[in-house]
């Protein structure tokens, strides 16, 4: 778990971690602390309670996979693998740096103390900008069979927008992960060649479906 100004290792109960999601905004309470080795560690209890924001955002921040790799794709793509995308895991839509240096980076919802308004803040280019003037961006988590191993693989954007070409869908984008999920389900299974960095799909070339 982090805020802004640190960051703290926390055991989760069983009954409370399927209630969490990576990049939640929640506030914990009834905590117990740990010292050990000058390192204090975070543990629920029975009696802590979980608290999950929602539009009420105080701070919300993700993991630092959500950034887009897709730096300059190279027109020649050695060393591609073939695979099957057949599932998704996870449609995550959020709102991106505008900035191109930035590329398209998470941005963290600020709120000012006993005001209600908010604003969007970029963690790398350390800048504040108004929720119209951002990027609506998004990650996927898809399950992927490539010669007989199962994958994870996580994708953004451009190449979510290349399955749907693919497909010859439009892709339209919504903040509803219901919607993009069932959306999603509707142009897989998709046979790819392919090439991750880091599990994150840096180049891809779908196989375009021909009328069956
Ligand atoms: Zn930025």
């Amino acid at each position: 778990m982090k805020d802004q100004s640190a960051k703290v290792n926390c055991a989760i109960w069983e009954s409370m971690v399927d209630t969490l999601e990576v990049g939640q905004c929640i506030k914990l309470s009834n905590c117990r602390v740990k010292l050990f080795q000058d390192e204090k560690k975070l543990s629920t209890t029975s009696s802590s309670e979980c608290e999950v924001f929602i539009d009420d955002i105080v701070l919300n921040e993700l993991s630092s996979d959500d950034e887009d790799i897709q730096r300059d794709e190279p027109a020649a793509m050695p060393d591609m693998a073939s695979g099957n995308i057949y599932g998704i895991m996870e449609m995550d839509p959020y709102i991106s740096c505008p900035k191109t240096s930035c590329y398209n980076k998470k941005m963290v919802t600020l709120r000012e103390k006993d005001i209600k308004l908010y604003f969007m803040f970029c963690n790398s280019c350390q800048s504040r900008y108004k929720t119209n003037s951002c990027n609506n961006y998004l990650r996927a988590v898809l399950l992927m069979n490539s010669n007989g191993n199962e994958k994870k693989i996580t994708a953004f954007l451009p190449h979510i927008k290349k399955m749907y070409e693919s497909r010859g869908i439009e892709f339209v984008f919504s903040f509803d992960r219901k919607e993009l999920m069932s959306s999603m389900m509707n142009i897989l299974p998709i046979e790819v060649k392919y090439s991750l960095v880091n599990n994150t799909v840096k180049n891809l070339i779908c196989k375009r479906l021909h009328n069956e």
